[in-house]
């Protein structure tokens, strides 16, 4: 395998080109194998980086159908890009491996029943209201639960035996208290709407209550990520274009001043959609336009006068930074900043920098390293100690829950709380 450019003919997505770039980059030095959750677990060099890399190059070079070992190391990648943070050579690794996944998909070599499965996923996961209908059905899934298939065995495994009320659902003004400082787009998302409704609810009063109308625009929704992390970029373009389209709506009819999303992983995807839509004219602009204005909540909360009279001062809290704030945007410190201002005691886990194992679709999918280091990084989290686990991402929220007895909240919970807003119904089992 060469590091050699793509040959134009042999493209069959414009973005190839880009990525085909990136591989000419890497200079196989392995600075980034450490840094890697999959290679520090299974200890082999095909689930590293570098590893990674030579097989994106082959994939993405010959043309050729990938190989089942291509795949199956591909498929262990978690896209949670501590690879990026570490590369000293600017390898754009979160390129390589969509358009690694793009291009095994499109060349159909997985079996009928894993691209049946991976379909639906696709589907079901971007809409709430299927979504919701899933969980709504899993009592008796699990009464029949022998005779289901791994791929729903696992699925009822991982979901959340109870679940809140719907708090965002549709498109919605939510008039700021006061006067008005900001006007803001929120991401309605797609399963935080059916297992994160304290999270929304913890947002929406948090902003409001410091001067932000926030509104969620009809017609938004996924934000795209779910399709894309399992090789669909056209369908994540489509989920693109819609939030583009309704944010471009509400910005003519009233001007916007920021769209903040409160949950990492789609923040991430949100502030690349000027390069996941650059190859569509219609939206190409606007997308860029849209990923600039994007925040994450903590970038947000920042620029607020927000005033702590926390209840809680001096509950210690262990932090969990998502790999999608610290690694895809680069965000390594406003949650930490933010909390012990609101008067937190903050700890932070050993090998913070490591994935919990979440990573979307990754727990369904690659179940055995997912809970590997799911309960590794509660571990971790455990050492920090502490009352509470926080975290800014709902994936990461929800799989760390499994592996620990400490209550699990948003960091937009504790902040709200600590502001004036009511306590996370989380903290029930927690005094003080
Ligand atoms: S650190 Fe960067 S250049 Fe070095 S092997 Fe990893 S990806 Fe390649
Ligand atoms: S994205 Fe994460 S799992 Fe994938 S190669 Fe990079 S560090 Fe390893």
């Amino acid at each position: 395998m060469t590091n050699a450019v793509i040959a134009g003919e042999r493209l069959a997505h414009p973005g190839a080109e880009y990525a085909s770039a990136s591989l000419g980059q890497c200079q196989h030095c392995g600075f980034c194998t450490l840094h890697c959750p999959t290679f520090l677990l299974l200890r082999d060099e095909r689930d590293s980086p570098r590893g990674r890399v030579r097989f994106a190059a082959e994939i993405l070079e010959t043309g050729r159908p990938p190989t089942p070992e291509a795949v199956r190391h591909m498929d262990r990648c978690l896209s949670c890009l501590g690879c990026s943070s570490a590369c000293p050579f600017g390898v754009d690794h979160q390129r390589l491996w969509d358009e690694s996944r793009a291009a095994i998909e499109r060349a159909g070599v997985r079996s009928l029943r894993e691209r049946l499965w991976r379909q639906a996923l696709a589907r079901l996961l971007v809409s709430p209201n299927w979504f919701r209908l899933m969980l709504g059905a899993a009592p008796l899934g699990r009464a029949l639960r022998p005779l289901l298939p791994a791929q729903l065995r696992r699925m009822l495994d991982v979901a959340p035996v109870r679940r809140s009320p719907p708090r965002i659902a549709g498109a919605r003004v939510y008039p700021a208290i006061g006067e008005r400082r900001m006007r803001v787009a929120l991401l309605a998302g797609c399963v935080q709407q059916v297992l994160g409704a304290a999270v929304d609810d913890a947002t929406v009063n948090l902003l409001t209550r410091h001067g932000c109308e926030v509104v969620v625009a009809e017609g938004s929704g996924c934000c795209g990520a779910v399709p894309l992390h399992l090789g669909m970029p056209e369908r994540a373009a489509r989920l693109a274009a819609a939030n583009v389209e309704a944010w471009e709506r509400i910005t003519a009819n009233g001007g916007l001043d920021a769209v903040v999303v409160n949950a990492s992983g789609c923040g991430t995807t949100v502030k690349d959609y000027g390069a996941m839509l650059s190859d569509e004219p219609r939206w190409a602009d606007a997308a860029g336009r849209i990923a600039a204005m994007t925040r994450d909540l903590t970038e947000l909360v920042a620029e607020l006068p927000v005033t702590y009279n926390n209840p809680a001062e001096g509950m210690t809290i262990a932090l969990h930074t998502p790999c999608s704030l610290q690694h895809g945007q680069g965000i390594t410190r406003s949650p930490q900043r933010l909390l012990r201002s609101a008067g937190f005691v903050v700890r932070e886990a050993p090998d913070a920098h490591l994935c919990c194992g979440s990573a979307g679709t990754y727990s369904l999918l690659q179940p055995e390293i997912a809970d590997k280091l799911g309960a590794n990084k509660a571990g971790a989290l455990e050492i920090a100690g502490g009352d509470v686990v926080a975290t800014g991402n709902i994936a990461c929220l929800l799989h760390i829950a499994r592996f620990t007895a400490k209550p699990v909240v948003h960091t937009v919970e504790l902040l709200d709380w600590a502001s004036g807003g009511t306590r996370p119904a989380a903290l029930d089992s927690v005094s003080g």
